[in-house]
């Protein structure tokens, strides 16, 4: 079965470039604009992965990564953060933040899809909440 993959994020340009890397790969992608938009595909859709950007409209990341992390149909969704980091301290306070691992921009076109293959094979989380649609 082909893995489906959610994500969220506002930028177009990037938003673009990561559609196409991960069709051209073979996965399916489920796309959301604003943070809210993007948490009713979550519940709607149950992807197999989440990539999120953190500065999103309506709801930020972090309010993403809390709100798919309390919900038990969910929390179980392995959820990549992918954002430019300007600050020191945001690589930990994305980690402790319910999200599973980052990638940082800009998108690396040689590395990206590369970054979430090895991702899906070493962090699967528990599906034992996982339920049919
Ligand atoms: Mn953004």
């Amino acid at each position: 079965m082909e893995t489906r993959i959610l994500i969220i994020e506002d930028n177009p340009a990037n938003l673009d470039l990561m559609v196409y890397l991960l069709n051209h790969f073979g996965y399916l992608t489920i796309t959301a604009m604003d943070g809210k938009e993007g948490l009713a595909l979550a519940t709607k859709e149950i992807p197999d992965l989440i990539i999120c950007d953190i500065q999103l409209p309506t709801l930020n990341g972090y309010e993403i990564a809390q709100k798919l992390n309390q919900d038990p149909k969910l929390s179980h969704i392995p959820l990549i953060a992918v954002t430019a980091f300007s600050m020191v301290g945001d690589r930990d306070k994305i980690l402790s933040s319910g999200f599973d691992d980052y990638i940082a921009k800009p998108i690396d076109p040689e590395n990206f899809v590369k970054r979430i293959e090895s991702f899906l094979k070493t962090h699967q989380k528990s599906n034992k909440t996982k339920k049919k649609e």
